[in-house]
């Protein structure tokens, strides 16, 4: 009997609306924790992943920093195999109900997805985060047979960098160790995204995968106060080392009034709530007494996850405060949204020129000018320019920086990593830092960047940690002809011997 081709999908021919994710009423949730958006149902799922047109050459997948196999694991969701999809997107990602909720997808995959040039891109992300909260409920975990191969890798911090540095190391079998400042490891994903936009829950069940890979974790280790860099290598008998220690340390603006109580950083603020259970106070020992009026400075996703953590830790009125307008906002758009659904204040083109104090040492107030418009900078952005004349007042009784954030200092002041002016990290093409066996990546080498970014560096460098230990693996053979040694170096079987230490000199 003929079977009949399946049909070409067109524009014309695909679901032409975007289906619908649930969210939280904005009444309901700012009395809560609880996750703003509420994912799709199997309904939704099947419905979007009909929305993709299967290109051969897909330019989503050149616009994912990790290269996942999107028409693939898309693919399967409309096949009902849903198990492969899984499959398909942890080849290149361990995380996809993370990556799904909090990737800026609009700027990554779906911004190049053709759907989009005509309706609205196919919803990538949430089919991902869909696919990935389906394998927690299930259960679903990969755990590769894996050869030991006798290195030792250590990794500083635990942050997406790390965690996708650690996974690829203990996949070619390496004895992986990563070592994390803070009581609980995952980096910015659980103590800077707040509780309503990525639960714990699925931060420490995703976590559990690079368990499963044989990954251990240290945590309350101060690498570069407990030991250095270097006694990684040399006391501690590691073979290679990777740092992806973020760019936790927040920047101040210098301004009169910063030394006053009430003052503090956007990242204390979260570290506070979602690391320490502030939210839960008294049940947990971590007060976070803000008073009733927040100011927050800057408007990036940062500042949108203080405002919003503010409101619901009780604040009867939250600001934002920002020297641009919205159309410059380095927020995602859908955090803007929420943040204004929710009541947050927005004061732009307004620049703070000091806090004011009572006289118990107290912020009470914060002095502002109005600002507007002028030339493009050399960022291209139009300039803000002090409207002569316009400063004014206004009451509160906490004051938020979320202004950006710098490299942390600690490795760069107690070892020899040699660092660039702004001090991250340097590295060459290959992610190696000055010393020998030393790689690093993620935020701690670029600045402040996206989650799916320091997972790119995390996994780029771990290529050249495998060629620094000689591990072959498909993608980087140690090939015969690329040496013209017709299959053997020193009298060793280049295709055998897999995890031999091997570099010519
Ligand atoms: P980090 O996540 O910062 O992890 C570094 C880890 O190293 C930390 O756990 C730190 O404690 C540890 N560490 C530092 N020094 C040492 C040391 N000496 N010894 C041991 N451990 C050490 N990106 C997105 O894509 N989407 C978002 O929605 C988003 N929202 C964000 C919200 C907030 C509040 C913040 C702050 C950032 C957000 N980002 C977002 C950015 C993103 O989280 C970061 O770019 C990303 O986490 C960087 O990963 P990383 O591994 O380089 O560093
Ligand atoms: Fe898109 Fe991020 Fe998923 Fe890559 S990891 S496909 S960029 S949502």
């Amino acid at each position: 009997m003929a079977t009949s081709k399946p049909k070409k999908k067109t524009i014309r021919t695909i679901p032409q609306e975007r289906a619908r994710m649930l969210v939280q009423a904005s009444t309901q949730r700012v009395e809560n924790f609880e996750e703003v958006a509420l994912g799709f149902e199997l309904d939704d799922a099947l419905n979007e992943s009909e929305r993709c047109l299967l290109c051969p050459d897909p330019a989503c997948v050149a616009g994912c920093p990790v290269a996942i196999d999107i028409v693939g694991f898309i693919e399967n969701i409309t096949l009902g195999n849903y198990r492969r999809s899984y499959d398909i997107l942890t080849d290149a990602n361990l995380l996809p109900a993370i990556c799904g909720r909090v990737c800026p997808q609009e700027d990554q995959c779906e911004g190049v997805c053709p759907v989009g040039q005509t309706l609205e891109p196919v919803a990538i992300g949430r089919l991902e985060r869909w696919v990935g909260d389906l394998a927690l409920a299930k259960g679903w975990s990969n755990e590769p047979y894996i050869e030991p191969n006798g290195f030792k890798v250590g990794i500083v911090g635990s942050g997406p960098a790390g965690i996708a540095c650690a996974a690829d190391m203990a996949k070619t079998g390496c004895d992986v160790t990563v070592f994390e400042a803070l009581h609980a490891p995952g980096g910015v994903l659980r103590y800077g995204i707040p509780e309503f936009r990525l639960p714990n829950r699925v931060v420490d069940a995703e976590m559990q995968n690079l368990t499963r890979l044989g990954v251990k974790f240290e945590c309350n280790t101060l690498v570069g106060r407990l030991f250095t860099v270097e006694q990684m290598l040399s006391d501690l008998g590691f073979h290679t080392v990777f740092i992806g220690s973020g760019a936790g340390s927040p920047k101040f603006m210098d301004i009169p009034g910063e030394s006053l109580h009430g003052v503090l950083s956007a990242n204390e603020l979260l570290t506070r709530c979602n690391l320490m259970g502030a939210g839960d106070f008294p049940r947990h020992d971590t007060p976070l007494d803000l008073g009733d009026r927040i100011a927050v400075i800057g408007s990036g996703n940062t500042a949108m996850d203080a405002m919003r953590v503010a409101l619901r830790l009780g604040a009867e009125k939250v600001c934002c405060v920002y020297r641009r307008t919205r159309d410059e906002s380095p927020a995602r758009e859908e955090e803007i949204s929420h943040a204004e659904e929710e009541g947050i204040e927005f004061h732009w083109l307004t620049a703070p020129v000091e806090i004011l104090g009572n006289e118990n040492g107290n912020v009470r107030a914060m002095r502002c000018v109005r600002m507007e418009l002028g030339e493009p900078d050399e960022s291209g952005r139009r300039r803000p320019v002090e409207i002569e004349g316009s400063e004014y007042e206004f009451e509160a009784d906490t004051v938020v920086y979320a202004i950006g954030t710098n490299a942390n200092p600690v490795l760069g002041q107690t070892s020899k990593l040699k660092l660039n002016q702004w001090g991250y990290l340097e590295v060459d093409e290959n992610l190696a830092t000055s010393m020998a066996g030393v790689y690093a990546g993620g935020d701690i080498v670029t600045g402040a960047a996206t989650v799916i970014l320091a997972m790119g560096l995390g996994r780029q460098a771990a290529d050249s940690m495998k060629s620094y230990l000689g591990i072959r693996d498909t993608e980087n053979v140690y090939r015969p002809q690329q040496r013209g040694c017709e299959g053997k170096l020193f009298g060793i079987d280049l295709e055998e011997k897999n995890f031999t230490r091997l570099r010519l000199a």
